[in-house]
C-alpha cells in the first residue's frame, strides 16, 4: 500500500502538479460511552479506514478521499482535477512555504491501549463514578468517556514520510440540581492534566485526576442550589483554568488563526478582529500576558508531533509580555500572509495545520495554547491582594462576536471576595467585555502551581465541520474593572 500511494504520488508530479501530500489512515477507532441516572444511555465504537490526497497545481488546491483503497490512481487523478478545476479560478495563488521532508515518526506516551480495555470494564468504571455522585442535593448525573486511536502515515512530493500513532482519553462528570422555584444549577468536572505523563486506560485510575472530584462538586452544587444570585457589579474576575482555559480558547485562540485573519473562515466559523498590520505592535494585554501555542508538551491532545503538512511540532510565542507577535499558521498561509502584509512576518510554518481524519482537508487548528506562568502565587496571594472581586469556575454558556472582539461568558459557579478575603458562593455567574480592555486589565498570573491542562476535545471549525481536540495549559488570572452579572 505505501509504494502505491509513493508512486501516484510522484505520477500527479509528473502530470504537473507542483506538489501533492497523501494521509493514510490503516485505522482509526473511536469509543464514546455515556451513562446518566444509573442508566447506560450511549455506547458505540467505530473503526475506519481511508486515504486523503491533497494536489496543489498552478496555486489551486484539489482534495479526494476514498475509504476503499483499491483504486489509487482513480482517486490520486481526482485530485488533481479538481486542482485543474479550482485553477482556472483562483484569485490569489496558493503557495507553500519552505519545509525540510522529514522522515520521522511519532507516539502519543498511552501505557495501556484504552482499546484493549473491555467495553464491560469502562461501563464498570462509569457507573462506579455515577454511585459516587448519588446523593440527596444531585437530582441528575451525567458521565462519559470518549477514545480514540489513530494510525496516521503522511508521504508527500517532497520525500517527507512520517508515521503517527496518537491515542486519547477524555473524562467528564456532572450533577445537576433544581432550585425551589425550578431553574437547574450544575456543576461538572473534565479529565485534565499537566502536560507530562501518559494517557491511556491508565490515567483514569489515577483517582486524584477524575474520581476525587467527585465529592467536591456535589457539595458546590449544595451550596449554588442555596446562593444568591451573582450581582451586577464591576469588580475583578479570578478565573480558574475551568474557565480560563475557554477565554483563552475563544478570545486568543481562535482569532489568532491565521486562515481566519486571511478571511478563509468568514462564511462559517467566522474572522478576527486582528489585521495583519498588528503583528509585532498591537498590545493585546498586559505585560503580564504571554501565550504559546506549545505542541510540544510531551502529553496532550495539541501534542502531535508532526502536523499534516509535514512541520514538526513547535512552541511558538503568539504573545510576548502582552505584545502580539506570531499567529497559528501553516505552509501555505504564511506565504499569503507575507505576501499581502509586504514585509515577512511570519519566518516558518507553525506546524499548526491539521485535518480531522482522512476525509477532510487540513486546517489551521489550535494546538496548546498555553498561557506562561506568572509570579503572583497561589489562588489564595491573589485573593489576599483583591479588594473586590469574584472567583469564577466551570463553562454553562458562552457567545462571541463573529471577529472575536467582544465575548460573555456564564459559569457555573462564583464566590464573592471582599477585602481580601473569600465570602460565600453566588449563582448564575456571568461575565462580559470588549477583547483588548479585557486582556490589558490582566494584573494577577498564578504560579506554574495554580496550572491545569484542559483538554478540548470538540473544536469546530472548516466546512464540511471538522472537529478537532487540542490542549490549553493556564493558570489562575485576575482581570480588573469588569463586568459582571448583567
Ligand atoms: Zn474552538
Amino acid at each position: 500500500m505505501i509504494n502505491h500511494i509513493k508512486h501516484q504520488l510522484q505520477r500527479v508530479k509528473a502530470c504537473g502538479a507542483d506538489y501533492a501530500d497523501a494521509r493514510y489512515f490503516p485505522v482509526e477507532e473511536t469509543e464514546h460511552i455515556a451513562y446518566v441516572q444509573g442508566n447506560l444511555k450511549t455506547c458505540y465504537r467505530a473503526r475506519t479506514t481511508g486515504v486523503g490526497v491533497r494536489v496543489l497545481y498552478k496555486g489551486a488546491w484539489g482534495f479526494a478521499a476514498a475509504s476503499t483503497l483499491d483504486s489509487l490512481p482513480a482517486l490520486f487523478d481526482r485530485a488533481l482535477d479538481n486542482a485543474k478545476v479550482a485553477a482556472q479560478r483562483v484569485t490569489f495563488p496558493a503557495r507553500l512555504a519552505a519545509q525540510q521532508p522529514v522522515k520521522a515518526s511519532y507516539e502519543s506516551p498511552c501505557a495501556v491501549d484504552p482499546f484493549e480495555a473491555s467495553t464491560a470494564e469502562k461501563i464498570a468504571f462509569l457507573k462506579r463514578i455515577d454511585g459516587k455522585l448519588e446523593d440527596k442535593t444531585v437530582a441528575q448525573r451525567f458521565t462519559h468517556l470518549d477514545f480514540m486511536k489513530r494510525q496516521m502515515l503522511f508521504f508527500n512530493t517532497e520525500g517527507a514520510e512520517i508515521e503517527k500513532k496518537i491515542h486519547e482519553v477524555f473524562a467528564s462528570m456532572k450533577v445537576v440540581g433544581i432550585e425551589k422555584d425550578g431553574l437547574s444549577q450544575e456543576r461538572s468536572h473534565d479529565l485534565c492534566g499537566s502536560g507530562q505523563g501518559t494517557r491511556g486506560w491508565e490515567s483514569l485510575q489515577t483517582a486524584a485526576l477524575f474520581e476525587d472530584h467527585a465529592p467536591r462538586i456535589i457539595g458546590e452544587l449544595a451550596r449554588l442550589l442555596a446562593a444568591p444570585a451573582c450581582p451586577q457589579d464591576k469588580r475583578s474576575v479570578i478565573l480558574l483554568p475551568g474557565i480560563m482555559f475557554l477565554q483563552t480558547h475563544e478570545v486568543i485562540g481562535h482569532p489568532l488563526e491565521l486562515d481566519r485573519i486571511l478571511g478563509y473562515e468568514l462564511s462559517y466559523a467566522g474572522g478576527s478582529f486582528v489585521r495583519l498590520e498588528d503583528f509585532g505592535s498591537l498590545q493585546y494585554g498586559s505585560e503580564k500576558l504571554t501565550v504559546r501555542a506549545d505542541a510540544t508538551l510531551p502529553n496532550s491532545p495539541g501534542s502531535f508531533g508532526y502536523d499534516d503538512d509535514g512541520t514538526p511540532c513547535r512552541n511558538t510565542v503568539l504573545i510576548d509580555k502582552g505584545i502580539l507577535k506570531n499567529a497559528i499558521t501553516s505552509r501555505h498561509t504564511i506565504v499569503e500572509a507575507n505576501t499581502k502584509a509586504g514585509r515577512e512576518i511570519f519566518t516558518e510554518p507553525g506546524g499548526c495545520a491539521r485535518a480531522s481524519g482522512f476525509n477532510r482537508v487540513p486546517l489551521e487548528r489550535m494546538t496548546n495554547i498555553n498561557i506562561d506562568p506568572g509570579d503572583d502565587g497561589l489562588l489564595d496571594d491573589i485573593v489576599k491582594k483583591t479588594e473586590r472581586g469574584i472567583i469564577l469556575d466551570g463553562t454553562r454558556s458562552w457567545s462571541i462576536g463573529s471577529n472575536r472582539e467582544q465575548f460573555h461568558f456564564a459559569c457555573e459557579i462564583g464566590w464573592l471576595v471582599e477585602d481580601g478575603a473569600v465570602k460565600g458562593v453566588v449563582k448564575n455567574p456571568t461575565y462580559g467585555s470588549a477583547t483588548l480592555p479585557f486582556w490589558r486589565s490582566l494584573s494577577a498570573v498564578g504560579s506554574d502551581d495554580t496550572c491545569e491542562l484542559a483538554y478540548v476535545p470538540n473544536c469546530g471549525k472548516g466546512q464540511p465541520n471538522q472537529t478537532m481536540e487540542l490542549g490549553h495549559r493556564v493558570p489562575v488570572c485576575r482581570f480588573d474593572n469588569v463586568q459582571i452579572g448583567k
